[in-house]
């Protein structure tokens, strides 16, 4: 049981390293709106930030900047 536990966190600290955690910094090309998120990059370096629209109901035209 005990092993069990230590076995199931190291394979998450695993996952985590593996699949690089990025700050995402996207401004609004609209509004000029700027927001700063905490994305997901995965293996074939699209990043995943759940970000939708902008307050203005922009969800197309933003600039879109990976800030390590
Ligand atoms: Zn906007």
């Amino acid at each position: 049981m005990h092993t069990d536990l230590i076995t199931i966190a190291e394979s998450k600290r695993e996952l985590e390293s593996s699949s690089g955690r990025v700050k995402i910094h996207i401004r609004c090309r609209k509004c000029g709106e700027v927001f700063i998120l905490r994305g997901i990059r995965d293996v074939k370096g699209h990043v995943e930030t759940g970000f939708r629209r902008c307050l203005c109901d922009n969800d197309k035209e933003f600039d879109v900047q990976v800030v390590e």
